[in-house]
């Protein structure tokens, strides 16, 4: 059977940029090529947020503090953070990859699962499909990959790990089971301690073992997750790919200010920051709303009203702006202890052209780069990137604390 003419069942993609943020910084600064590269938050960070090949040579890493890679790497060159330049390139490798395949899930800021099952007889093979997704990557943004081909999420994920950098490694769905056999659960995606743990316990500590265990043990422990898990052993990964989330009823974002808050100033920071957030949020479930209850409450009770857009929305400007005129008309200097802004009527985004906004594709533009952005917050902890309000705050407690963590987002099963 050849894989160059064979068309799959299912054929998942998995494109992984490599050290994403220090590519990007080597790609634009190019004395930075081949030099040992980390990005940090800012000049003060503390934290190698990511970091070039050449420095991973020395040993060093993601989560890494900065002191520990200097002593693994003497000649390491820091570098602050970009995030709008990341988000733009992220922005413009997934219209790339969407451009060949219009099925993706963007599973994090310099990650996407393709599924070419519906389109690869158009380019003949999946394979062929694959290495036009590569090299479409690459003309976007100038930047290497690695992508992993299969069957199903998982074995794409895991071929993809298989080879970095620039790596294109293919996972044929017959040939997934046995190319699984040896490999400890815990490397796949999604397989954590914990129930790597449980599943020790009944000698499941390699793919391979998976089959002996009946599907009902993880299935009563873990439910579907459980059922799951025990597919994506055997290289048979039922997940499609998510490109929606469930939408919420009302989205809505509060917090304490500090004690005796009569700054105008300080009182618009957190309409604004509580605006941000209520727009990443409608982002992510891909919501928009027209009407907002935005209430401030003060040292005599609540204050404040709900207020409408002319168009539905799901951008952080226009309801911080909504903030602004209801502050305006209700607040007359007395002090503030909590603010609350709510969307009362989200709805399914409709991507409905706003006759007010320059174009339609500046529109698009601005709305890929939000998703973008959010990528990065989800990811580096909230608000490593906002409205430049919001930055050079971190002295107003609890409000733009930079909750970075390693991993520490992502949800795992
Ligand atoms: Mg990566």
């Amino acid at each position: 059977m050849s894989n160059t003419t064979t068309f799959w069942p299912r054929a998942i993609a998995l494109i992984d940029m490599n050290a994403f943020f220090a590519s990007v910084e080597q790609r634009d600064f190019p004395s930075l090529l081949g030099q040992p590269v980390v990005v940090t938050n800012g000049l003060r960070g503390s934290c190698v947020i990511t970091c070039s090949y050449e420095a991973r040579a020395h040993g060093v890493h993601t989560g890494m503090v900065l002191p520990q890679a200097r002593k693994l790497c003497p000649k390491l060159v820091q570098r602050p953070a970009r995030p709008e330049v990341y988000a733009r390139v992220s922005t413009s490798i997934m219209r790339a990859i969407e451009n060949i395949c219009p099925d993706i899930e963007v599973f994090s800021i310099d990650e996407a699962f393709v599924d070419i099952t519906p389109c690869q007889k158009l380019y003949s093979s999946p394979i062929h499909a694959a290495k036009l997704l590569k090299a479409a990557v690459y003309e976007a943004s100038g930047l290497l990959c690695s992508l992993g081909l299969s069957g199903d999420k998982t074995t794409a994920k895991y071929a993809a790990k298989l080879q970095k950098p620039n790596g294109f490694t293919v996972i044929p769905p017959w040939d997934a089971k046995a190319r699984l056999r040896h490999v400890p659960v815990t490397e796949l995606c999604g397989i954590a301690r914990g129930i790597g743990g449980f599943l020790a316990n009944y000698g499941v500590t390699h793919c391979g073992d998976m089959e002996k265990l009946p599907i009902s043990i993880l299935a009563r422990r873990f439910g579907n997750l459980g059922r799951r898990i025990w597919y994506m052993c055997q290289g048979e990964d039922p997940d499609p790919l998510h490109s929606e989330i469930a939408a919420p009823k009302s989205i809505g974002h509060g917090k304490v200010m500090p004690p005796d808050t009569r700054s105008r100033d300080v009182i618009l920071t957190y309409a604004q920051h509580m605006a941000f957030k209520v727009g990443t949020r409608m982002r992510k479930h891909q919501l928009e709303a027209r009407t907002f209850s935005i209430g401030l409450k003060t040292e005599f009770g609540w204050i404040g009203q709900k207020a409408r857009l002319a168009l539905f929305s799901d951008d952080q400007r226009k309801i911080y702006q909504l903030c602004r005129e209801v502050i305006q008309a209700h607040w007359q200097g007395e002090s503030v202890w909590q603010i609350q802004v709510t969307a009362l009527d989200p709805q399914p985004a409709a991507m409905q052209l706003d006759l007010f906004a320059a174009s339609a594709a500046e529109q698009q533009m601005q709305a890929r780069l939000h998703l973008a952005m959010d990528g990065i917050n989800q990811r580096y902890g909230a608000l490593t990137l906002s409205p430049a309000r919001l930055l050079g705050r971190s002295d107003m407690p609890n409000v733009i604390a930079p909750a970075w963590k390693p991993n520490g987002l992502r949800q795992t099963i």
